[in-house]
């Protein structure tokens, strides 16, 4: 295996973290992670053959496009399983998480003090606290599906009373 010629490829990514690999002679398998906004990491995987890249894989919208181009690859549109496939170990970005939300909003209040998401009964009674108060409570679209803060907050109060914690 040609370590420095491996080496000088991953180090065409300083955006990923490598972390481990496969294989022998050249002919191997390595990825790393990439860090994200959000909590979450996105992978980055390289096939070598012969020392020499063939195939790049990454779950990064951020980067994929720009990390083929540095290898001279063209980007392969990748789908989605949940497009194709219908297992339950899969990530649902279209429907499951309006299914694991039990509350759901319909809307973002601006509160003074930051956003609020709410569902249609508690926007009314914010914007009536926020009338009350003299303070302009402006809603605005949901733009991802979300709970509304308040049900939540009731239904955890239900929960601890129900449990005998209070
Ligand atoms: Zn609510």
């Amino acid at each position: 295996m040609h370590k420095d010629k491996i080496e000088q490829y991953l180090s065409m990514f300083p955006e990923v973290s490598w972390d481990r690999w496969s294989g022998e002679d050249g002919d191997i398998t390595i990825f790393g992670w990439i860090d994200r906004d959000d909590s979450y990491k996105d992978f980055c995987l390289i096939n070598f053959t012969d020392n020499e890249p063939y195939e790049i894989y990454s779950s990064s919208a951020k980067y994929t496009d720009s990390f083929c181009g540095r290898l001279d690859f063209t980007h392969d549109q990748c789908k989605r399983v949940e497009d194709t496939f219908n297992v339950s170990n899969m990530i649902r970005l279209k429907k499951a998480d309006m299914t694991k939300i039990k509350y759901p909003a319909t809307q973002i209040l601006h509160w003074p003090s930051g956003p609020v998401n709410a569902c249609d009964e508690h926007a009314q009674g914010i914007k009536a606290l926020g009338n009350f108060m003299g303070a302009h409570v402006i809603s605005t679209k949901l733009d991802k599906p979300a709970e509304c803060s308040n049900c939540v907050n009731e239904s955890k109060g239900k929960d601890r009373v129900k449990d005998g914690k209070y």
